[in-house]
């Protein structure tokens, strides 16, 4: 038995991990698409598949998935298994994604996404399911909620000699949520893996003030309303977006008769979420209530609307788009703006910026990770310092006010991944740690060498 990575094990996107159980029986884990700087990467399924009798998605974020429409073109026509909230989610992200990066033809496209659901087995958490078996094994699966985003899970493979009977498990942790995420239940360990492959995407950093998060994401609103413009807010449409209207919600019901500033309370401030994309995934993130949290379910029970609140504006056309970008930029009316891609490389958020970024009236507000690489990462880092931005091949003054809330992250921090791995009863000895850049593989490995001595890890590969 090895594994074997075809992308998301040197960088943190891209992810692909193909389990091969026998000489000539694997599985797959992700098929996601290369973002940012690892962008260049050959999309192509460049590995044979005739091996392959299963696909599992962890979720449905793009370098996850974004890469099925090059699998089911290189022939791959067994089952793709994944969480039942991420099977309602899946086809809305794979349209976007196909339209963005294969074709724009309407045929082909509802062609692919009949060809994803014929495909697709949903399955329930926390349930063994028979996957295929060999002259030599059994070979079965079972997702456990991974709190990253609504549907997500990580993958509990059990590899089961027909003979012996003994067994190994191995688990891909997929991305992994930290504690207080928004809508999600914190993960739980593993009762047990042998080998564990392990995203990494924070090995080296530890969130600090998550609990406080909702406070700061209020204050960082107040700051940035000071000029009385716009608040930018670039947010993945899946996720993240939902995960801040649900603490805008919050923030809109808690302080509702209080002042933002001067002659502003926040009642009178509009949300407005510039997205389709980003709509309908809030609108399926609704009907998904059952996946939600505790603390959500409460907020249902009083009769508040987390995800539906009367100051939220949907703008859906390119037309409304343009005009709310126009009167926005021009009045300097008081909003929030929540706009895709949320690396701020594609997407309306780009119009926003182009037009607003040179204004010191306006701010942008980073609640994500920005990839190296990414118009994101370039605001981010030269911003604060009054530099410039390329925009659709035009350099861009930035004036605007820049700011980063560290505390959001939809990934567990370093001490969440020991936690991670000290909960399990039964600890691996063999350890692939994945999807990190290289600083936060080696100093999450140190962290697990120090902080858990009964670790005994034969292997760790970074
Ligand atoms: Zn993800």
């Amino acid at each position: 038995m090895h594994i074997l990575h075809h992308g998301g094990a040197t960088g943190v996107t891209g992810s692909c991990h193909q389990l091969v159980t026998d000489s000539d029986a694997s599985l797959l884990i992700d098929c996601g698409l290369f973002q940012g700087d690892e962008q260049t990467q050959n999309l192509s399924v460049d590995f044979p598949i005739e091996s392959l009798n299963a696909l599992i998605l962890t979720h449905v974020h793009l370098d996850h998935v974004g890469r099925l429409p090059w699998l089911l073109a290189a022939g791959y026509d067994g089952p793709i298994y994944c969480s039942k909230p991420s099977a309602a989610l899946l086809p809305l992200v794979l349209e976007d994604a196909f339209r963005l990066t294969f074709s724009r033809d309407a045929k082909r496209l509802s062609a692919y996404l009949d060809r994803v659901s014929r495909q697709l087995r949903p399955l329930d958490y926390k349930v063994w399911y028979p996957l295929y078996q060999t002259t030599q094994h059994q070979v079965r699966v079972r997702l456990q909620r991974a709190g990253h985003i609504l549907g997500s899970a990580y993958v509990e493979i059990d590899v089961c000699h027909q003979h012996t009977r003994a067994s190994r498990r191995v688990v891909f942790s997929g991305d992994l949520g930290a504690r207080y995420t928004p809508l999600l239940p914190a993960p739980k360990s593993p009762y047990r893996a042998d080998w564990l492959v392990l995203e990494s995407t924070y090995g080296d950093r530890q969130h600090t003030g998550r609990s406080q998060r909702k406070a700061r994401l209020r204050e960082a609103i107040q700051r940035a309303l000071r000029n009385q413009g716009t608040v930018l807010i670039p947010a993945f449409s899946m996720g993240r977006t939902q995960e801040l209207l649900y603490e805008l919600e919050e923030i809109l019901h808690t302080y509702a008769d209080k002042p933002v500033h001067d002659g502003l309370d926040w009642s009178q401030l509009p949300v407005i979420l510039d997205s389709p994309l980003a709509s309908k995934i809030t609108e399926c993130y609704r009907t998904l209530q059952p996946w939600w949290n505790e603390e959500a379910h409460q907020r249902l029970r009083q009769g508040r609307r987390p995800l539906a609140f009367e100051q939220l504006l949907k703008v859906e056309s390119h037309d409304a788009h343009l005009r709310m970008l126009h009167h926005l930029a021009s009045s300097a009316r008081p909003a929030v703006v929540i706009a895709g891609s949320g690396m701020c490389q594609s997407g309306r958020i780009v119009n926003y910026l182009k037009r607003m970024l040179p204004d010191p009236r306006h701010a942008v507000l980073f609640v994500g990770y920005q990839a190296s690489g990414t118009p994101g990462r370039h605001i981010q880092q030269y911003g604060p310092q009054g530099g410039y931005v390329d925009l659709d091949d035009a350099r861009v003054d930035i004036r605007a006010q820049i700011d980063t809330l560290s505390g959001y992250s939809a990934h567990a921090d370093q001490q969440g991944l020991v936690q991670f791995v000290k909960g399990m009863r039964h600890k691996p000895h063999t350890l692939h740690l994945v999807h990190g850049e290289v600083s936060a593989r080696q100093a999450l490995a140190g962290a697990l060498r120090d902080q858990i001595p009964a670790l005994n890890v034969t292997k760790i590969v970074t």
